[in-house]
């Protein structure tokens, strides 16, 4: 049986059920393809079951891609305001949590139930828990389903990166995007936490420790909170630099970023019998504190200290190098880094500028967001991009 849509979408989570709802309810025929039966699954387990569905301060400057000025049409087409107004005409409550972060205040399934409503008010058909091959013939893509074949002269992959496979991602729109002869920027695992080996494996020890510091790794400086595993190093700040971070990368961090240079002399002056696990424990956690003086050598109270050697302590604790050997890999990594090239694409459109016809949002695409709701203000944005033109 062979039946015809005006676009088939292939992938049902954020951007592609967003897309379908946006290019129905112009009155496109839409078919939404998903290999796994339950719409959204990462919407799901997002924020914590909360979905950081957007964040009111997203701009193109929060993204990382080989063009940094590729997403600037797609965001400021579709805003924050623009789906928190979704948000609030569905009557889904939300909250700021923290740095521009907004969260519903019940539940991601809320989401997922709104962007399905959306479909339904464009009435898209749906065909999840197939898996789908696609063919290209005389300017129409067609989309085998098991032994239906639909056919569009649109085609949008949706279908995501590769982070986590255990809730069915899989590299179908870049091996698409391949065959018909786009780049790939090589995908890596990003807002992922970095292991640690050798001397630094006695950070481990720390385990669940967590403190406010400020991270670095290539051109990425985050202040937020890193937090010590028996793997290596998480926590918010770590997964932003992750994004950044290269094999054979130092990431620095700043563990009293609050203290003015020339503070640990001052200390000296101030009590010289004070210890310098003392002190540090002061600020950050006892068992960090105890680590971090331990490994800098100096259990002496300060006063018997020379004022040098407090200098080159200082400066350690404010640009103390980890060398990760690696991350826990797409298996735990929250997003993809890298995908189609946006030098495939229009940015006014998400349309290959080679294929006509053949289109590429969310993930699937070499935009990547930092944490904190800018990854789905990415999927909504290109998918509104994308559906403006089907
Ligand atoms: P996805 O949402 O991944 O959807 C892709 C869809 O394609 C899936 O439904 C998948 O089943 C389907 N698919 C894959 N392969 C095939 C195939 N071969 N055939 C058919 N269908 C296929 N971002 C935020 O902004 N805020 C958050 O709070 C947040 N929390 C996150 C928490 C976790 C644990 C994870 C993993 C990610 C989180 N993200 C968050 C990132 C965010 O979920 C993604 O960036 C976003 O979902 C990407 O949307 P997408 O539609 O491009 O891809």
């Amino acid at each position: 049986k062979t039946s015809s849509f005006d676009a088939i979408i292939i992938g049902a989570g954020a951007a592609g059920m967003f897309c379908a709802a946006l290019a129905g309810q112009r009155g496109r025929r839409i078919l939404l393809v998903d290999h796994s039966p339950e719409p959204g699954r990462k919407i799901l387990i997002s924020g914590g079951g909360r979905c950081n569905f957007t964040n009111i301060g997203a701009t193109a400057s929060n993204f990382l891609s080989a063009n940094p000025h590729f997403a600037k049409s797609a965001l400021s087409r579709f805003t924050p305001a623009d789906f928190i107004a979704l948000v609030d005409r569905h009557g889904i409550a939300w909250h700021e949590k923290t740095l521009g972060q907004l969260f519903c205040d019940g539940s991601s399934k809320q989401i997922v139930a709104m962007l399905l409503d959306e479909c339904a008010a464009g009435k898209v058909e749906t065909a999840f828990g197939q898996a789908a091959t696609v063919e290209h013939r005389n300017g129409s893509f067609q989309v085998s389903l098991g032994k239906d074949v639909t056919q569009a002269p649109a085609l949008v992959l949706a279908s995501g990166g590769l982070s986590i496979p255990k809730l069915g991602a899989t590299s179908f729109a870049y091996d698409v995007a391949r065959s018909f002869g786009l780049k790939i920027v090589e995908p890596r695992p990003a807002l992922v936490p970095l292991t640690l080996s050798g001397e630094e494996a006695l950070f481990k020890t720390l385990s669940g420790v967590s403190a406010e510091v400020v991270a670095r790794a290539g051109n990425g400086s985050f202040r937020e909170a890193a937090l010590f595993t028996h793997r290596g190093l998480s926590g918010p700040a770590i997964l932003q630099v992750s994004s950044y971070w290269r094999h054979g990368d130092p990431v620095t961090i700043d563990f009293l970023p609050d203290l003015r240079p020339g503070w640990l002399r001052q200390a000296k002056r101030d009590d010289p019998r004070i210890t310098l696990r003392r002190l540090l424990g002061r600020t950050l956690p006892d068992r960090l504190a105890e680590t971090l003086s331990d490994q800098l050598g100096i259990g002496l109270e300060l006063g018997n200290i020379p004022d040098r050697a407090l200098d080159a302590a200082e400066h350690r604790l404010a640009e103390w190098q980890f060398a990760p050997n690696g991350s826990e890999g797409f298996a735990k990594a929250e997003v993809t880094i890298g995908g189609i090239s946006t030098a495939e694409l229009s940015s006014q459109t998400m349309e290959s500028k080679r294929v006509p016809g053949l289109l590429a949002i969310g993930e699937a695409v070499d935009v990547t967001g930092w944490l904190g709701g800018y990854n789905f203000q990415w999927a909504w944005a290109s998918a509104h991009a994308a559906a403006q033109s089907l």
